[in-house]
């Protein structure tokens, strides 16, 4: 089990190989700097241990606290800790759409549409996906 310091280090890390892995395979070098910011900061930010209702995480104390941890909390009290939630894509895919809560209220409330979203939400996501992986491996691929 790593601790949240190492989860970060390695989103740190991670970041630059997506970063460059993107821009070598599109061509797209703003892309690779968005996929970049995917996996580190926001891999720290948006981490699968948000799926611990008791979380004391360096992310926590980072990312507001107390109100953030407030956020997440249903969704921690939704998942068991390491399990689904922790899947690389599966786990990004429920956090995105528990973050969307806010702009899906939004837009039903205001008429709004957010969707396709902008070009950059995908290599933001990819980042964010090889973030979870790395943080998945760091975990012992726990299922
Ligand atoms: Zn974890």
């Amino acid at each position: 089990m790593s601790s949240g310091r190492a989860h970060a280090w390695a989103s740190f890390v991670g970041a630059f190989a997506i970063g460059i892995a993107w821009g070598k395979l599109t061509g797209d070098w703003g892309g690779a700097g968005v996929a970049f910011l995917g996996c580190w900061p926001s891999g720290v930010v948006l981490t699968p241990d948000l799926d611990t209702a008791e979380q004391k995480t360096i992310e926590a104390e980072r990312t507001g606290g107390r109100v953030w941890q407030g956020y997440w909390y249903l969704y921690a009290r939704c998942f068991r800790h390491r399990h689904m939630a922790h899947c690389p894509i599966v786990g990004t895919a429920t956090r995105l759409l528990y973050l969307a809560i806010p702009l899906l209220i939004l837009s039903f409330v205001f008429q709004l549409s957010f969707w396709p979203p902008p070009p950059l939400f995908w290599p933001w996501a990819v980042g964010l996906v090889w973030s979870d992986a790395l943080h998945w491996i760091w975990d012992g691929c726990p299922l």
